[in-house]
């Protein structure tokens, strides 16, 4: 086949939902002919991820809590054992105490300070530690960050100085892995409907005012967001690496939006 992904094995982390941005990722990963695997956290979860993975002809699904080593290193021998060799990993997972996604940032406590950077952070880093071993013809990583990391957003709080940490953890693996041949990206997304974005209060207003002061006049959606993953984690982006490209309608370039009535 003559597919963009045809032979490329990869690894989705983070699917929860159909609504998950992970599974726009996974969707348009699949129809460009790419082999996955999927890891979920919790048995709550498999039997929504089941058919999911199901649907895209995936029967590689398996448990995986990122904050735990033993459950990533049990992650990782598992697919070495199917696949032996991995071309991409998908991360699109974070966690904070929704307690503290509203109200002020200063008030975040040291636990779930930890906590954040911990699921939200550190495990990126972890899952290339053993994925880089599976990458012997190189590879792409992909994390998911949101532009709370560059300016300040309202109740994004401890999860804007956590995305802050994920994107410089970008830059500095991208130069770590790069000379074996392995792209580390990720992609700032705009406000998308989630589980986990219904943890962070006034959620449904950051998405109007998102929507209302965009370029492009409209939010994005996780089709968006896979479209620009295909890309980054295909040959397309080549020369592409420690890079966060905004998929956000183009929000994070407007510093005052121009009034759309013309007489003022
Ligand atoms: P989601 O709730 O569908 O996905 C979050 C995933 O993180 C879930 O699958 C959950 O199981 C997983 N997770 C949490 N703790 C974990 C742990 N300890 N081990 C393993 N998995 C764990 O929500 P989403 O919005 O699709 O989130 C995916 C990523 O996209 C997150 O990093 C999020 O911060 C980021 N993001 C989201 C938006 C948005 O508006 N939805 C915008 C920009 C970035």
């Amino acid at each position: 086949s003559n597919a963009l992904m045809a032979g490329k094995r990869g690894l989705i982390m983070g699917l929860a939902n159909d609504k998950s941005i992970a599974w726009g990722i996974a969707r348009s990963l699949a129809d460009a002919g790419a082999e996955l695997a999927f890891s979920y956290q919790g048995e709550a979860l498999k039997r929504r991820v089941d058919p999911l993975a199901a649907q895209l002809g995936s029967q590689i699904v398996l448990p995986c809590d990122v904050g735990d080593e033993d459950s990533l290193d049990a992650l990782f021998a598992a697919l070495a054992e199917t696949w032996g060799e991995l071309d991409f990993v998908v991360h699109a997972i974070g966690f904070s105490d929704k307690n503290e996604l509203r109200g002020r940032y200063v008030d975040t406590s040291r636990g779930n300070f930890s906590l954040t950077m911990d699921i939200s952070v550190y495990s990126f880093t972890a899952v290339m530690q053993r994925a880089e071993k599976m990458m012997g013809e190189g590879g792409s990583a992909l994390t998911l960050t949101y532009y709370g990391a560059e300016q300040v957003m309202p109740h994004y709080n401890v999860m804007g100085v956590a995305k802050a940490a994920l994107e410089a953890s970008v830059k500095y693996m991208a130069e770590d892995l790069g000379k074996d041949g392995i792209r580390v990206n990720a992609i700032s997304a705009g406000p998308i409907k989630t589980l986990a974005a219904s943890g962070i209060g006034d959620f449904r207003y950051i998405m109007k005012w998102n929507e209302f002061n965009s370029p492009l006049r409209r939010n994005v959606t996780t089709d968006d967001v896979g479209k620009s993953a295909l890309y980054l984690l295909s040959d397309l982006s080549s020369g592409v690496t420690g890079e966060t490209l905004h998929v956000d309608s183009g929000y994070h370039i407007v510093g005052m939006k121009a009034v759309d009535a013309p007489d003022i």
